[in-house]
């Protein structure tokens, strides 16, 4: 699977495709929001996909997802990251994009990587919040905080640029709390990532996220919330880029369904210029007043 977005790339507006690399996928796959891992048919051929995915593209920047790790070995072999990040290397494009979580940025093997593509690289982590408290109960996110400063310590001495997924309302965060931990999340990573992608909830199959969804005992956080967040850090020393996976549909951030729309245009924009949104619907006076009824 794969789709192109519009990225900024060296500061100038670009192509980049965003490739999903069926993969076996995460092997910890026990956060409470996600179920990447299900229904996914691991193609042992990685390096084909990618060619086949690429062929006659024209973009600058290439994002590999893998519903997972991509520096997990037990996800793809070594020698398969390093064959995909070889046939990279000889492609025109800018500017690379793996993910991973911060157990497995491995000093050494990064070296051999980076060695081998002669590309920028950027590495994105998966913090979703700077509060253990939130990562150990609100998403069972299986690291601290200090593992994420451990993992970009490694990434900043070998010069590969750092971007981290920042989550909007895990569960058991009130609507106004949420929004509290993720810009406090984002002030506190300022001086140490280069972009930050802002995530917002959308319900997974067979996730607990769903279990109390459906039970009507967690909500969607509001599309106003949203913008209220990227509004926040608007001014803060990194990009930052949101595509919010189901904006506007029953199981993503949404708001009444009129405005999600051009809120969502508008979102799209944000994420190449990161100016503040600026938006009246008269659906944001109920979610202010839910935003007063918590605080
Ligand atoms: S959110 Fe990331 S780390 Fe957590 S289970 Fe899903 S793929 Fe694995
Ligand atoms: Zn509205």
């Amino acid at each position: 699977m794969s789709w192109i977005t519009e990225e900024i790339v060296d500061g100038k507006k670009e192509k980049a495709l965003n490739i999903v690399l069926p993969t076996k996928g995460c092997s910890y796959n026990k956060c409470y929001m996600c179920s990447y891992s299900l229904g996914i048919t691991p193609k042992e051929n990685l390096l084909e996909v990618v060619k086949n995915e690429l062929e006659n593209r024209e973009v600058k920047k290439i994002k590999i997802f893998t519903s997972g790790s991509f520096l997990d070995s037990k996800e793809i072999r070594y020698e398969d990251q390093i064959e995909i990040f070889d046939y990279l290397s000889q492609k025109d494009i800018k500017e690379v994009t793996i993910e991973t979580r911060p157990e497995f940025v491995d000093k050494e093997h990064l070296k051999k990587l980076k060695n081998t593509l002669n590309k920028n690289l950027e590495i994105a982590i998966g913090l979703e919040s700077a509060n253990d408290y939130v990562l150990k109960y609100c998403i069972n996110k299986g690291f601290t905080y200090n593992d994420f400063l451990d993992a970009t310590e490694i990434l900043s001495a070998l010069e590969i640029k750092i971007k981290a997924y920042v989550f909007l309302k895990p569960l058991f965060l009130t609507e106004y709390e949420s929004i509290l931990d993720s810009v406090k999340t984002c002030e506190k990573i300022e001086e140490i990532v280069d972009s930050v992608s802002i995530n917002s909830m959308a319900i997974h199959k067979k996730t607990l996220a769903e279990y109390f969804w459906q039970r009507g005992e967690y909500k969607l956080p509001w599309i106003w919330s949203l913008i209220y967040v990227l509004n926040e850090i608007a001014d803060l020393d990194f990009h930052t880029i949101c595509h919010p996976v189901a904006l506007g549909k029953r199981r993503g951030t949404h708001n009444c369904g009129k405005c999600d729309r051009d809120l969502g245009k508008l979102i799209a924009e944000y994420s190449l210029k990161n100016k503040k949104i600026e938006y009246y619907h008269e659906c944001k006076e109920e979610w202010e007043k839910i935003l007063k009824r918590e605080w």
